[in-house]
C-alpha cells in the first residue's frame, strides 16, 4: 500500500471546508477510524459547527449499568450510516457545517456531582459561542443536566423535547437528589426550561405514585404517551410538539428506551409497549417544519450495549445521532438555500 494514496487520510485537506466523514467508496465502513460516522477528529479542522460529545456516565442508573459504553456502542454501529445524503430531510448535512467528533468526556465514575461538574466544564469549552452545537451520545439521562447548563448559559431557557418511556422528573431516589431519573425536575427548577414549552412523548408504564403526574404537570411538561400515538397518529403528535415548542430554542433529549424493547434492548429500564424505530424517526423528521426548529442542543442516550443483540439499539441510536444533527443543519440560516420540501406534504 502506497503512502498517500486514497488509502489513508491523515491531511484534513484544509481547502475544502468543510471536512467531511471518509469516503466510503475509498474507504469501506468497517474500516478506517473509529470516530462517529467517521467524522474527522475535532483537532483535524479549526473550528466547527457541531461537535459529537460522548459521555460516558452511567453512574445515575436505578436498575441495569452499563451505558457508560453507549457512546462506544453507538460509534461503532454508526459506520452502517450512509451520511451523504439525508433523503427524507433532502439535504446533504456535513457538506453544509462542520460536523465533528469531540472525543468523550473524561468523566469520573465515582461520583455524581463531580461528573456532572466535569460535563458541564467540557460542554461549556466545547459551545463557546452560539454558533457552536453539541449533540451528545450517553450516558446515563443524567448527562443531560449538565449539558442542559451548558446549553441554557448561551441560549437562555430551552424548549425541551423529551423522548422517553419515563417522565424524568421524580424529586429523588434513595436520597440521591441528581439521576437519570430525576434530572428533568432539576432542570425546571434551575430555570433552564422556558415556561410551557416542554413536551414528554413516549411516556408509558406504571409508576410508583399517582402524584408523580401531578408534580411533572406543575412543572409545566405537557405529555403525549405511546398509547396517544394510537389515537393521534405520528403526524398529529408531531404537530402538537411543532406548536408547543414554537421559535423557543430547543433541546431535544431522546431516552432510547423510547423505543420498544424489541427495538431497543440494550438499555437500562426497558418498558413495553414503546415506539417503533420507524415512529420515531418519522416524529423526529416532521419536527423539521416549514421553516426549521430552532435546534440549539441535544442528546441521545441510556444505550446499553452489554444488553443488546445485534447493534440493533446502538444502530437506531446512531441513526438518531444523525437525524439530529441533519435537523441541526436545517435548523441554521446557512440551510435556507436548501429547498426545504415538505415530508409527505404534513405542514407542522
Ligand atoms: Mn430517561
Ligand atoms: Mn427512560
Amino acid at each position: 500500500m502506497s503512502r498517500g494514496s486514497a488509502s489513508r487520510d491523515c491531511d484534513p485537506g484544509t481547502d475544502d471546508r468543510p471536512v467531511g466523514p471518509v469516503d466510503a467508496t475509498k474507504v469501506p465502513r468497517f474500516a478506517g477510524p473509529g470516530t462517529f460516522a467517521r467524522l474527522p477528529d475535532c483537532y483535524q479542522v479549526d473550528d466547527y459547527d457541531i461537535a459529537i460529545l460522548g459521555v460516558p456516565f452511567d453512574g445515575g442508573t436505578s436498575y441495569r449499568p452499563g451505558a457508560r459504553f453507549g457512546p462506544m456502542g453507538v460509534r461503532q454501529a454508526s459506520r452502517n450510516l450512509r451520511p451523504g445524503f439525508h433523503v427524507e430531510l433532502d439535504v446533504a448535512p456535513l457538506t453544509r457545517l462542520q460536523v465533528v467528533d469531540a472525543g468523550d468526556v473524561p468523566v469520573t465514575p465515582y461520583g455524581i456531582a463531580e461528573a456532572v461538574a466535569q460535563i458541564e466544564a467540557q460542554a461549556r469549552d466545547l459551545l463557546g459561542g452560539p454558533h457552536r452545537r453539541i449533540v451528545a451520545i450517553g450516558g446515563d439521562h443524567t448527562v443531560a443536566l449538565p449539558l442542559l447548563r451548558a446549553v441554557a448559559a448561551e441560549h437562555g431557557p430551552v424548549a425541551l423535547v423529551h423522548f422517553d418511556a419515563h417522565l424524568d422528573t421524580w424529586n429523588t431516589y434513595f436520597d440521591e437528589p441528581v439521576t437519570h431519573g430525576t434530572v428533568f425536575r432539576r432542570a425546571f427548577e434551575a430555570g433552564l426550561l422556558a415556561p410551557d414549552k416542554s413536551i414528554h412523548v413516549g411516556i408509558r408504564g406504571p409508576i410508583y405514585d399517582r402524584l408523580d403526574l401531578r408534580d411533572d404537570a406543575s412543572f409545566g411538561f405537557r405529555v403525549i404517551r405511546a398509547g396517544d400515538l394510537d389515537v393521534l397518529g405520528v403526524d398529529e403528535a408531531a404537530a402538537i410538539v411543532r406548536r408547543r415548542v414554537g421559535d423557543a430554542p430547543v433541546y431535544l433529549s431522546v431516552d432510547i428506551d423510547v423505543l420498544d424493547p424489541v427495538f431497543a434492548p440494550g438499555t437500562g429500564t426497558p418498558e413495553m409497549g414503546g415506539l417503533t424505530s420507524r415512529e420515531l424517526l418519522r416524529l423526529l423528521r416532521l419536527l423539521r417544519g416549514l421553516d426549521g426548529l430552532n435546534l440549539v442542543g441535544g442528546d441521545v442516550v441510556e444505550v446499553a450495549p452489554a444488553y443488546d443483540s445485534a447493534e440493533v439499539t446502538s444502530l437506531a441510536a446512531a441513526t438518531v445521532v444523525f437525524d439530529l444533527v441533519t435537523l441541526m443543519v436545517k435548523s441554521r440560516g446557512g440551510s435556507a438555500a436548501v429547498p426545504v420540501a415538505a415530508v409527505d406534504g404534513v405542514e407542522a
